[in-house]
Order: structure tokens, then C-alpha cells, then sequence
């Protein structure tokens, strides 16, 4: 499974195939790579969240959310590079180019995050994404953001490719299905 991960360009691979891959059905616990417990949320109940945040910690709720995601990415990026430089030895930037395009691949396709495209060259890495979970979760609510609100997977990307990498990156979104753009559309650049 690991292997795959980091050996395979997943972007073609169809949902069902992803699935059988990396996720192991057993008695209704579902386990990404074997080990890791997985379970489904609807995005309502996911930008519900957020808005609740928001009454109580008011705009800190954005900050607070996007810089644990990225905390937690980084912290999965990293255990990625480790594993990988076990076995094969350093990882090379497009090696990690590729594992951060699958890794989003599978948020995508098998999570249910959104179908997610990329445009990258050296210095920065663009993710797109079509229905993102949380952006059509706000679409569904009766509260109007002000402002982008994918915050979990800004923070989570984010972190993947500074963990990836192992060097720092700036992100954002720079469009978002929430607030009226067509798709969710995020830039990381190194600095
Ligand atoms: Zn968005």
C-alpha cells in the first residue's frame, strides 16, 4: 500500500481502484493504509462546525483551524518523507511533487474532499477543486461567509507539502466555491 503511494502517479486512477488499494473494509471499520481508522462526516454538519466556532471564539476561528490542520499535515507529510527515506533514501523534490498530488488524490477521490487537479512548477504548487466538501457544506447553510472557507484542507495541504518538502511554504485560497468563484483555487509558494 505505502509503496503504491509513493511509486505510483495516482491522478488517473478511479475512485474504486484508489479504494481498493489503500483502504481495508473489515466489519464496517474502514483503515487508510491498513492502520489508519477512517469515517465520513456530512459537509453540512463540517461548516456547521466552523459557523459554531465562529460564535464562540469569533474570527480567531479561521486562524485557529487552518493552523492545526497545517500542524497535523505537516506532522503527515513528515511520517511520509521518514517512511520513504527508510527505504528508498532521500526523497527528491519531484518525488515529493508526486506523493503530495496522491495524497490529495485520495482526500479527493476516497475521502470525499472534492475532485482536485494541480498545476505545479518550482517554486509553487496550485491545487484546484471542484465541489470542495467545504465549500458546498457553507453552500448549504443559511450563513453567508465573508470569506474563503476551506480551511482544513488550506491547512492540511499546506502542511503535507512543508512535511513533504522539508522546507516552508506560504498558502492560501485565492478562490473559493463559497464565496462565488467557480472553484476552490489554492496557491502554496516556497519561501
Ligand atoms: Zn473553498
Amino acid at each position: 500500500m505505502f509503496d503504491a503511494l509513493v511509486s505510483e502517479d495516482l491522478r488517473d486512477f478511479s475512485e474504486e481502484e484508489l479504494d481498493k488499494l489503500f483502504v481495508v473494509h473489515e466489519e464496517g471499520i474502514k483503515q487508510f493504509l491498513g492502520r489508519i481508522p477512517l469515517g465520513c462526516i456530512y459537509a453540512t454538519f463540517l461548516s456547521g462546525l466552523y459557523v459554531e466556532m465562529e460564535k464562540i471564539v469569533g474570527r480567531a476561528a479561521r486562524g485557529l483551524i487552518i493552523n492545526a490542520s497545517k500542524n497535523r499535515g505537516k506532522i503527515a507529510g513528515n511520517a511520509i518523507r521518514r517512511r520513504y527515506e527508510k527505504k528508498y533514501g532521500e526523497m527528491s523534490v519531484e518525488r515529493a511533487k508526486m506523493v503530495a498530488r496522491n495524497m490529495l488524490v485520495i482526500w479527493g477521490k476516497c475521502f470525499g474532499w472534492g475532485k482536485m487537479s494541480f498545476k505545479v512548477n518550482d517554486t509553487e504548487f496550485w491545487l484546484e477543486v471542484e465541489d470542495s466538501l467545504e465549500a458546498t457544506g457553507f453552500l448549504k447553510l443559511k450563513e453567508k461567509p465573508k470569506g474563503p472557507v476551506c480551511w482544513m484542507l488550506l491547512g492540511y495541504s499546506w502542511g503535507l507539502l512543508e512535511g513533504l518538502f522539508n522546507r516552508k511554504f506560504e498558502g492560501e485560497e485565492v478562490e473559493c466555491k463559497a464565496v462565488g468563484g467557480e472553484k476552490c483555487r489554492f496557491v502554496f509558494r516556497t519561501i
